[in-house]
């Protein structure tokens, strides 16, 4: 396939502001954008900063745009892929690609590789799982292990891997100078939810007055980020198909409807 296996030095915008909620995860990263930008603070006194830093917690709750918010704080380019794109592929290609990104990102450190959906690199070995190719999934798992092995003490790379089953992690990913740290990631409650209502009302162009991000957040309980940025996006398209000059609140009223619709379709394909 034509996957696009990295985003080559992508020049990140992103920002803390962005991201709402998460206010402990922000925390917790903050200290990653501080060991980019000055990292002879840290090791003066002999400490070592972290290789890696796994970001753990259900889809669409926010750990790419983290990920992607720690470069833009820290000003430093950003390496990643999928590793849903390692599946299929021909033998030696996955290790390959795996050398090559951290070839880039050590060129150009400080730097942020971050590697999406980890686990299907990342499953622990020796156990089969559907579908073969598990010898070129475990090549490029080794591969990615003797790369953060073989970081030197100043390489200033920061590995961020995003995962929502830990559990099924190879125990080696996790080993002290890995991804020896995990920060949660968790779904949005209703105060978390309210903010991130506040982000994607945003770009809408007008709001009827009446609404307010406390009742969109009430009517959104088990909703990721992501799906509300869904519903923002689908309420402006239905209130345009209707001509109305503002995005209402029976258009997010309906916007709800349709996205739990389609979970409840994704959860029945699941079960
Ligand atoms: P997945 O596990 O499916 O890869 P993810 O946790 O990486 O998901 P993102 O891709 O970061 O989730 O989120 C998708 C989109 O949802 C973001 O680009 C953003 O628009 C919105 N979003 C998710 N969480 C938040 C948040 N906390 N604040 C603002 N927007 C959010």
């Amino acid at each position: 396939s034509k996957a696009k296996l990295f985003d080559k030095n992508t020049d990140v915008k992103a920002s803390f502001k962005d991201v709402a909620g998460l206010q402990g995860a922000k925390e917790e990263v903050q200290e990653i954008v501080d060991f980019l930008k000055t990292p002879e603070k840290y090791t003066a006194l002999g400490g070592k900063i972290p290789k890696g830093a796994l970001l753990v917690g259900p889809p669409g709750t926010g750990k790419t745009l983290l990920a992607k918010a720690v470069a833009g704080e820290a000003k430093v380019p950003f390496y990643s892929l999928s590793g849903s794109d390692f599946v299929e592929m021909f033998v030696g290609v996955g290790a390959s690609r795996v050398r090559d990104l951290f070839k880039q990102a050590k060129e150009k450190s400080p730097s942020i590789i971050f590697i999406d959906e980890i686990d299907a690199i990342g499953r622990a070995r020796g156990k089969s799982n559907l579908g073969g190719s598990n010898d070129e999934r475990e090549n490029t798992l080794n591969q990615l292990l003797t790369e953060m092995d073989g970081f030197g003490t100043n390489t200033n790379v920061i590995v961020i891997g995003a995962t929502n089953r830990a559990d099924v992690l190879d125990k080696a990913l996790m080993r002290a100078g890995r991804f020896d740290r995990q920060i949660y990631v968790d779904l949005p409650d209703i105060r978390e939810r309210k903010e991130i209502f506040e982000v994607h009302l945003r770009p809408l162009k007008k709001v009827a007055d009446e609404l307010d991000t406390e009742f969109l957040a009430k009517q959104t309980p088990g909703f990721s980020g992501a799906d509300i940025a869904n519903v923002c996006n689908e309420a402006a398209l239905i209130a345009a198909r209707k001509g109305n000059k503002a995005v209402g609140k029976q258009d997010f009223l309906d916007a709800v409807d349709r996205i739990v619709g389609g979970l409840e379709k994704k959860n029945k394909i699941i079960t």
